[in-house]
């Protein structure tokens, strides 16, 4: 189809009416048609292969074919008319295909840009308490080891006190009520701070 329309573009009206010869006997024009073999032949063709074939004159087959050829081109004509108009809708179609693809896209990078906002603003959120419960163990550590540095003091304070009365004798009996109780005191708040740090930071 697409080969004989353009073969009708590149042709002639002078080039279609010029006479047409037989190909078996190329000094004859093609007057008849072979309606058995659906053909165009000659006179001699008509006398000799297609003998008993049904057969007519060129003109007398045109003037039968005539009105269904004028009927064609009326089909032919309305389905043109037809096609010139879809082309507009299916261009408006596009329009309105290009149209909803634009839409669409919009609202995927709405959806998307809000949900990373919402996610980072998570982070911020998430982070700053995580900072904020660094800071808060961070100041309880430090006055749990200057506490426990504290008690170390004292502890090292009985230990030179036991030790000088160790050696001292003379010191025992004064100084046993105060040595006991300090270094009894000191040692339970040693213990109660280990506990409470244990306790909190396991
Ligand atoms: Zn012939
Ligand atoms: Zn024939």
């Amino acid at each position: 189809m697409f080969y004989f329309t353009e073969h009708l573009k590149t042709i002639s009206l002078k080039e279609l009416n010029r006479p047409t010869f037989c190909a078996t006997h190329s000094d004859e024009r093609l007057a008849l048609f072979c309606d058995t073999c659906n053909v165009s032949i000659c006179r001699n063709c008509a006398l000799t292969d297609h003998k008993k074939h049904n057969t007519q004159f060129i003109e007398d087959a045109y003037s039968k074919l005539r009105p269904r050829l004028s009927q064609v081109l009326d089909q032919t004509r309305n389905i043109c008319v037809k096609v010139e108009n879809a082309i507009p809708v299916l261009d408006w179609m596009q329009a309105r295909v290009n149209l909803k693809a634009d839409g669409v896209l919009r609202d995927i990078e709405d959806s998307i840009n809000s949900k990373i906002k919402a996610l980072q603003q998570r982070k911020s959120e998430l982070r700053a308490a995580v900072e904020l419960v660094r800071v808060s163990r961070k100041t309880a550590l430090e006055i749990q080891r200057k506490r426990l540095e504290a008690s170390q003091d004292t502890l090292q304070v009985s230990c030179r006190f036991v030790k000088r009365v160790l050696e001292e004798g003379n010191y025992i009996t004064r100084y046993s009520m105060y040595i006991y109780d300090s270094s009894f005191r000191g040692q339970i708040y040693t213990v109660e701070i280990i506990n409470n740090y244990s306790a909190k930071w396991r």
